[in-house]
């Protein structure tokens, strides 16, 4: 944790001095001091002020004055893509510290987070070259010989609500693609996890970026809706649980302000009657409950054939029996603690009405009797699991994976969409023409045939309740932009 402490050294230093308004590290209002607390060990890591109503005001107006009157929407997209190049240079030299921080907040293993943050620098690098690729002006003919240009502006000022599981990779998202096309930004972390948003602030100031381009008010929910109702704001970009999700998209109509949201998921890994248990295991397993199983795309629903079913639930279970769950910076370890206490609660929750219900608890089900300290929780696994249980319509958040048998091939897409939910989703055949076929009957966002991807550079988002718009690749950036059409009569 050597980097961390670093880390958690430079932002104590400026203690006086918690939010980064208007270019500067800027004095808090007065908010109640929240803790980070590390899950593995429930140490207190670090204490800061929240940010208040009169913080949030400051934030909105100094991104408001960046790009009502500052030089960053009027550049040449490829000066903000270099800008953002700088960034990502920056991001990279501090890699240890991403990694150290994110694990040191949510507790994912040291392993994955080290490999997962290159995603951070990846997406300032990503959307920087798009900055100067993407033709934001396009030239057009009308049929009756008229000249027109379509133009993609800036949609003005946006508002970033990001969740705790994978603090800054989600951040960065919104915060890369917003800046290349031009817009300013007031980000509103997690209350738990506000550390690698400093780490964020830091490099987008030294890199350079004009005074107000980005701003950082760590705070919880009130603070999050005061930001989503504040009229300076035209566009929210949330990541977070459906609930909120809702309660924003509300807010947003009643102004019309745009609004663009990441929520939950209840993927589906359809395994066919074909597919091959050797190619299906190695990424079932560690995406079925990847980082202990909070991130959204999680494959928690396993649908497997009838008559296939004990012998893909008998060698999952093994799989999941030997995965290593302990202190999330030790090398080798694969599973660490969920990340809040509250967040265990919650996932017990789940398990008992599973069991209520009548599905058969296959493994795990409680505490790790070896940890006494920490939020640790046991990979668990149903089986009999039907789509109306309560475990396979709700997002558990936690590691507990359902598995549902199937009958016919209709029956595994129908089973496959009986959720309110379509974020991701694989699908596991021998033949992936066969599985590409069943994949677009599947209603998500996107799938993967025999494995699992998620690519920063491809459109990533949910189809029916887990959310609205893309972020990544092309769509990312255009989630961003407004079009105009300006005709030479
Ligand atoms: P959450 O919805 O409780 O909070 C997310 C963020 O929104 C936090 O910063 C919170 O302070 C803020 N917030 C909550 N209610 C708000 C409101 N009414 N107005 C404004 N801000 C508000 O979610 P969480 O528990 O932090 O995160 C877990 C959820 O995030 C899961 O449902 C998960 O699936 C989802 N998630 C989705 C994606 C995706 O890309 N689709 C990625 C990661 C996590």
């Amino acid at each position: 944790m050597e980097a961390l402490r670093n880390t958690l050294a430079g932002i104590d230093a400026r203690a006086d001095t918690p939010f980064f308004i208007g270019g500067d590290w800027q004095a808090g209002s007065g908010g109640p001091m929240l803790e980070v607390v590390a899950p593995h060990s429930e140490e207190v890591l670090m204490r800061y002020p929240e940010a208040t109503r009169e913080d949030v005001d400051r934030a909105v107006a100094a991104a408001r004055r960046a790009f009502d009157e500052g030089p960053w929407p009027r550049m040449e997209p490829a000066e903000r893509g270099a800008a953002l190049k700088r960034v990502a240079t920056l991001l990279r030299d501090r890699m240890p510290e991403l990694a150290e921080a994110w694990t040191g907040q949510v507790g994912a293993v040291i392993g994955f987070t080290r490999k997962a943050s290159g995603q951070v620098p990846g997406l300032f690098d990503f959307y920087g070259d798009m900055a100067a690729d993407y033709a934001f002006v396009e030239h057009r003919t009308r049929s009756s010989g008229g000249k027109v240009r379509v133009v993609g502006e800036p949609v003005g000022v946006c508002a970033a609500i990001t969740p705790w599981n994978a603090p800054l990779v989600l951040l960065c998202y919104k915060v890369a693609a917003a800046l290349a096309a031009g817009c300013t930004i007031v980000a509103k972390p997690s209350p738990e996890t506000p550390v690698d948003s400093h780490i964020l602030a830091e490099c987008i100031a030294a890199a350079g970026l004009p005074e107000g381009v980005f701003n950082m008010v760590p705070g919880g929910r009130e603070i999050g809706d005061h930001l989503v109702r504040h009229p300076g704001i035209d566009k929210v970009s949330f990541t977070g649980s459906t609930g909120a999700g809702k309660a924003i998209a509300g807010a947003c109509a009643e102004r019309l302000a745009r609004v663009s949201l990441e929520l939950g998921g209840k993927s589906a890994a359809i395994v066919m009657d074909d597919a091959d248990l050797g190619a299906v295991l190695p990424s079932l397993v560690p995406y079925s409950m990847p980082i202990t199983g909070q991130v959204c795309f999680s494959l928690t629903r396993v649908l497997v054939p009838r008559a296939r079913q004990d012998e893909v639930m008998d060698a999952y279970v093994e799989a999941v029996r030997r995965v290593r769950v302990g202190d999330p910076f030790d090398d080798g370890v694969q599973m660490g603690p969920l990340s809040l206490s509250r967040q265990r609660d919650r996932v017990e929750g789940y398990v008992a009405r599973g069991r209520a219900e009548g599905a058969r608890l296959v493994t795990g089900g409680g505490r790790p009797a070896e940890h006494n300290r920490g939020f640790f929780f046991e990979p668990t696994v149903f089986a009999d699991v039907t789509p109306d249980m309560t475990i396979a319509r709700e997002e558990i958040f936690g590691p507990v994976v359902s598995f549902i048998a199937y009958d016919t091939e209709s029956d595994m897409v129908a089973k496959a969409n009986a959720t309110d939910y379509g974020l991701h989703g694989a699908v596991y055949s021998a033949d992936p023409e066969r599985a590409y076929a069943v994949a677009r009957q599947v209603r998500t966002g996107s799938l993967t045939i025999n494995g699992m991807v998620v690519d920063i550079e491809m459109p990533f988002g949910g189809f029916k309740q887990s959310g609205l718009g893309r972020e990544g690749g092309i769509e990312g950036l255009e989630n961003y932009l407004e079009t105009k059409t300006i005709y030479f009569a």
